[in-house]
């Protein structure tokens, strides 16, 4: 496998969601002041909130407060405002480039629940996210350079519960991750799906049925969900030996980020959280070790957990990465919130060195060339 060697970090914004009736009837002060595109304060002094709209009233200079850790820097911050479209446009948008030049790309919604990653991902049939938008940006840039390449687009649809792997288009059993050399990271028997029109994509998103696709019920409320788009491109106009170009996108809303602790469950619900907890947990350890500038890498934990093992080829080495740390404005959720930033800022120091999945004909080879090739035959076109 062969192409240009990029270095790139994670990218990191934070989209705040509106106040809900619950937090507005309660009462319950705003704790997140959005400054602009790229900063906002956590639990502001309002003498802050006055400087940061231009004008400086009181007698401290905010500036010289001690807890700096309050203001956070991102590559970008959402306000309330907001709409899926600016969400879309200036995260995920950018890494479809990515994905049309051979490069693996995660895109990834973490908070606790209520925090707003559904909407983000999913959104609703009336206010559709960041899931559509991209299968739809994706179909637009294949139908602007149909002349020039081929391409084959195929996606698979999982949810992470309990430390199992279902498939969500499929009546299977739980799912077995192993790593295999050439093709990289491989949920064995989830099933590949071709979906010819973006309208089609849209009724699995939105009413999760589809004639011939047997969904299974509807996710269940504390798994992680997982959409992959597996793209292959190969000039139509070139010489003897054309190089193809391989990429796998994922799509992900994660289980509410919340600590199990903070539940008082038992039995079943005891260790569905401490799963979550783990799965969770374990993607902190990733991050952490991915992030830190000391670490020699030579350890990552991504063994810990399913999603963990599932994410393996998606986080950090060659992908690009994107992730949506959704928060609530209000006090209700003040520690959720705290965590959600504090665990979002040490993203943004995750490095990766993303390489193109070009690969020769000849060769065969490359992850995501062998599954495509596979999927060929086992492909059910709609
Ligand atoms: P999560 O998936 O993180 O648990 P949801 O996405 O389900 O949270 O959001 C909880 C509620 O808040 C839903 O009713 C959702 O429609 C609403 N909501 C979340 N984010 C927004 C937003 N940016 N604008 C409007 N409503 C939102
Ligand atoms: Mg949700």
């Amino acid at each position: 496998m062969s192409g240009e060697e990029v270095c790139s970090h994670v990218k990191v914004v934070v989209r705040v969601r509106p106040l809900n009736t619950k937090e507005t009837d309660g009462n319950f002060k705003k704790v997140v002041h959005v400054v602009d595109n790229h900063m906002l304060i956590f639990d502001p002094k309002e003498e802050e909130v006055t400087f940061f709209r231009g004008q400086r009233v009181g007698n401290r200079d905010v500036r010289k407060r001690a807890n700096k850790d309050l203001k956070f820097v991102f590559d970008h911050v959402f306000g309330e405002d907001s709409s899926q479209v600016d969400v879309f446009e200036s995260t995920t948008k950018g890494v479809v480039d990515g994905v049309l030049n051979g490069y693996n790309c995660t895109v990834f919604a973490y908070g606790a629940t209520g925090a707003g990653k559904t909407h983000t991902m999913l959104g609703s049939s009336d206010d559709p996210g960041v899931m559509y938008l991209t299968m739809k940006e994706l179909y637009n840039r294949m139908d602007l350079i149909k002349e020039e390449k081929v391409f084959d687009m195929a996606f698979s649809y999982l949810e992470v519960y309990n430390e199992q792997i279902r498939d969500l288009l499929a009546n299977s059993g739980p799912l077995a991750v192993r790593e295999d050399g050439a093709k990289g990271v491989v949920v064995q028997g989830l099933t590949l799906h071709q979906v010819l029109k973006v309208a089609l994509t849209f009724l699995i998103h939105y009413t999760h049925s589809l004639p011939f696709i047997r969904v299974l019920a509807s996710p269940l409320p504390s798994s992680s969900l997982s959409e992959q788009i597996y793209l292959r491109q190969q000039d139509k106009t070139a010489s003897l030996n054309p190089n193809v170009r391989v990429a796998k996108m994922s799509l992900i809303d994660l289980a509410g980020s919340e600590r199990a602790s903070a539940t008082n469950a038992k039995g079943a619900r005891l260790r569905e959280g401490a799963n979550i907890n783990r799965s969770l947990l374990a993607l902190g350890n990733v991050i952490n070790t991915l992030a830190d500038p000391k670490s020699k890498k030579t350890h990552i934990p991504y063994r810990d957990s399913k999603l963990t093992r599932l994410l393996k080829d998606s986080l950090g080495g060659n992908c690009r990465t994107v992730m949506i740390a959704n928060v609530s404005p209000s006090s209700y959720s003040y520690e959720d919130t705290h965590n959600t930033l504090k665990y979002a800022n040490r993203a943004k120091e995750i490095k990766s060195t993303l390489k193109s999945n070009v690969v020769s004909l000849d060769s065969h080879i490359g992850q995501y060339a062998v599954i495509c090739e596979k999927q060929k035959a086992e492909v059910r076109t709609y």
